[in-house]
């Protein structure tokens, strides 16, 4: 398996894009929030800070590429370092929960062991910083399991946040590699994988490819893995499971385009800078950064360093996966 530069490149930037897409309209109702085509045109105000600044999404994505870079692996107890270190300077913006409690208590510790929120706790902080790591891993899909599992544990301890930070860097590493896998199996082989983690999740990813040909699609998602919907209508809280679904329904209904997916995702409302920055990655794997609108590129916030940094994943990816084929 190879990766084009591009497909790298794509999803950092990817990520980070969608992420400030989708900032200024964190918790709000898919009503109020702006149509495709100005959703695509620029990015809108996000008080307080500059035009196309990111948040704790890419962040935390960032810090833990950055580890993988400087350590030529990944390094566990170094991944916990460099993300716990973002709440030193406290300069994480728009922080859940987890994170901030996993993050202090390493700090205050120096011990990465049983860092992350406990069991009960079952938020999106996983998901939304593991797409990129699953590149890593090429064909190796069962290390891809196990070592990203661990890097989930950091924060979440649930089985359901563990579950879904393995399946979205599971999703970009299938995506890299085959743009074109259909829908069912793409949600099969997900499922199968985290089956051992966590079975709800595992049978709501499976059954989402069917759900998805229904117009209620969108209430089975928000509602997914409550005991009771809630709200009347439809909104992606942070919790993970919605989250998930919601990500991988986008990609799946909007392959075609890095843009319609990404709005796509930004619509739907709720959690949108995270489900803008995880549909922004995965949509990347596919894409390219060729594929995302130059101009948002362009006006993202450090948008050269990060580009910078996916060349230097690049590069180390390159020669790892080199390696790989080489022993196979
Ligand atoms: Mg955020």
């Amino acid at each position: 398996m190879m990766l084009s530069r591009s497909i790298v490149i794509g999803m950092l930037i990817g990520g980070a894009v969608g992420d400030a897409m989708g900032a200024p309209f964190e918790g709000l109702w898919s009503d109020d929030i702006p149509n495709a085509e100005s959703l695509a045109s620029s990015f809108h105000e996000y008080h307080g800070y500059p035009s196309g600044q990111y948040t704790d999404d890419t962040q935390l994505t960032i810090a833990t590429i950055q580890s993988i870079v400087q350590n030529g692996d990944i390094v566990i107890p170094d991944v916990a370092r460099s993300i716990s270190e973002l709440w030193r300077h406290h300069s994480v913006i728009g922080p859940g929960g987890a994170c901030t409690q996993a993050a202090e208590k390493y700090l205050a510790t120096g011990n990465h062991f049983d860092m992350g929120a406990p069991v009960g706790q079952a938020g999106n902080g996983t998901a939304m910083r593991t797409a990129a790591i699953g590149l890593w891993f090429g064909n190796d899909r069962h290390s891809l399991v196990s070592t990203v599992a661990d890097i989930s544990r950091l924060t979440h301890q649930d089985p359901r946040s563990i579950a879904g930070g393995v399946v979205i860097a599971l999703a970009a590493n299938i995506l890299a590699s085959d743009h074109t896998i259909g829908a069912a199996e793409l949600c099969n082989a997900l499922a199968d994988s985290i089956d051992p983690i966590d079975t709800e999740l595992a049978s709501l990813i499976r059954a989402l490819p069917d759900r998805s040909r229904s117009p209620d699609c969108k209430k089975f998602i928000a509602a997914a893995g409550q005991p009771s919907a809630e709200f009347t209508e439809p909104i992606i809280s942070p919790f993970v499971i919605p989250t998930v679904l919601a990500s991988i329904y986008c990609i799946n209904q909007h392959r075609n385009s890095w843009i319609d997916a990404v709005t796509s995702a930004v619509q739907l409302g709720g959690d949108v800078d995270t489900l803008g920055a995880i549909v922004g990655a995965m949509s990347g794997a596919i894409h390219g950064v060729e594929g995302i609108p130059a101009n948002l590129v362009a006006d993202l916030q450090d948008s050269e360093s990060i580009a910078a940094l996916a060349v230097r994943y690049h590069w180390l990816l390159e020669n790892r996966l080199q390696t790989q084929a080489c022993g196979e």
